[in-house]
C-alpha cells in the first residue's frame, strides 16, 4: 500500500468526489470522470477503453448510481491489469538470468540492488554483472549494492565490451552454481542503434551459454515521467524483447495510473514496483492489490 498515496489522492480521490458530487449518472459526470482518468496518467487509449466499459455498464444497468462506479471501475482496472501471464520466469535448472534495461536515472541500479536483496532474502545466491561499462560510476554503484546485499559482482574496466562482461558473468554464474544472475546494461537511448546492437550481442552471448536465457528482460521506467514512460517503453521494444516492466518512484508521484496504460496500451506486464529508495522498497506487482489500494 505504501507508495500509492499520491496516486490514490489524484485518481481515486477525485473519483470519490465525483461520486459524492453527483446525485445521478449524467453526461457531466462522465465528462469529469474521463478528464480525471486522463489527468491521472491512465493514458488516452486506456481512458477510452474504461469509458466505453462504463457506458456499457450504464446501458446494461450494472451502473445505476454514481456509487456503483467505485466497484465497477475497480473491477475493470483489475481486469486490464490481470490480462496475461505475469509471474517472473525462472530457469528450471542453472542460473536464472535477468537482463535489466532502461535510461539512466530511471532507477536501474537501485532496482538491481533491491532485486538482489529480494532474492537473497529468499535464500537464493545472487550475482550482479556490471555490463553498463559506459559509466565508471555505474560500475562502482553496482559494486556497493553487491557488498550491501551479499551478492558477487562481475566487473570489467570502464569502456570494455558489455557483451564480454555478460559472457564472463554467465560463465562464472554457471561454475559457481548461482541461482540468480542480474545484468545491468547501459541506458543510452539517444544512440538507439548502438543500444540495439549492444543488447542483441549481449542476448546472443547469454543465450549461447544458457539456452532460454535471458529468462526476463526487465525495463525500468520512472513513474514520475507519466506518459513519457510509455513513449520510452515503445522505443525500448525496438531494441529488445521486453518481458516485463519495473515501475520505479511510485512513492513520489500521483502518476501511478501509468501502470494501467503500460499494460493496456503496450501489453507489457508491470512485474515490480519501486516505492522508495531503500533496499526493501520493491514489491512484486499485484494487479488485484493495486486496484484495491486505489479504491480502498
Ligand atoms: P539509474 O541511473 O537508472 O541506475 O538510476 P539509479 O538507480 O541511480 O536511481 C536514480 C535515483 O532514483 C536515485 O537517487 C535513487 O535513489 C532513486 N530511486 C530509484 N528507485 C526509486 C524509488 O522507487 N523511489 C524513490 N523515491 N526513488 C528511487
Amino acid at each position: 500500500k505504501k507508495g500509492l498515496n499520491k496516486t490514490r489522492e489524484n485518481l481515486t480521490g477525485k473519483i470519490e468526489k465525483l461520486i459524492i458530487g453527483y446525485a445521478d449518472i449524467d453526461e457531466d459526470l462522465l465528462e469529469e470522470l474521463e478528464e480525471t482518468l486522463i489527468m491521472a496518467d491512465v493514458g488516452i487509449k486506456t481512458t477510452e477503453t474504461l469509458m466505453e466499459a462504463v457506458r456499457r455498464g450504464i446501458r446494461k444497468k450494472e451502473i445505476r448510481t454514481p456509487e456503483d462506479l467505485r466497484p465497477f471501475l475497480q473491477k475493470q482496472i483489475a481486469e486490464i491489469l490481470n490480462r496475461g501471464e505475469d509471474a517472473t520466469r525462472e530457469a528450471g535448472e542453472g542460473p536464472t538470468v535477468l537482463l535489466v534495461i532502461g535510461v539512466n536515472g530511471a532507477g536501474k541500479t537501485t532496482t538491481i540492488g533491491k532485486l538482489s536483496a529480494y532474492y537473497k532474502h529468499q535464500g537464493k545466491s545472487v550475482m550482479l554483472a556490471a555490463a553498463d561499462t559506459f559509466r565508471a560510476a555505474a560500475i562502482d554503484q553496482l559494486e556497493v549494492w553487491g557488498q550491501r546485499t551479499g551478492a558477487q559482482v562481475i566487473r570489467h574496466e570502464e569502456g570494455s565490451d558489455p557483451a564480454s562482461v555478460a559472457f564472463d558473468a554467465v560463465r562464472a554464474a554457471k561454475a559457481r552454481h548461482i541461482d540468480m544472475l542480474i545484468i545491468d546494461t547501459a541506458g543510452r537511448l539517444q544512440t538507439k542503434s548502438n543500444l540495439m546492437q549492444e543488447l542483441e550481442k549481449i542476448n546472443r552471448v547469454i543465450g549461447r551459454e544458457i539456452p532460454g536465457a535471458p529468462h526476463e528482460t526487465l525495463l525500468v521506467l520512472d513513474a514520475t515521467t507519466g506518459q513519457n514512460a510509455i513513449s520510452q517503453a515503445e522505443l525500448f521494444t525496438k531494441a529488445a524483447p521486453i518481458s516485463g516492466v519495473v515501475l520505479t518512484k511510485l512513492d513520489g508521484t500521483a502518476k501511478g495510473g501509468v501502470v494501467i496504460g503500460i499494460k493496456n496500451q503496450l501489453a507489457m506486464p508491470v512485474k515490480w514496483i519501486g516505492v522508495g529508495e531503500g533496499v526493501e522498497d520493491l514489491r512484486p506487482f499485484s494487479a488485484e492489490d493495486f486496484a484495491k489500494a486505489l479504491f480502498q
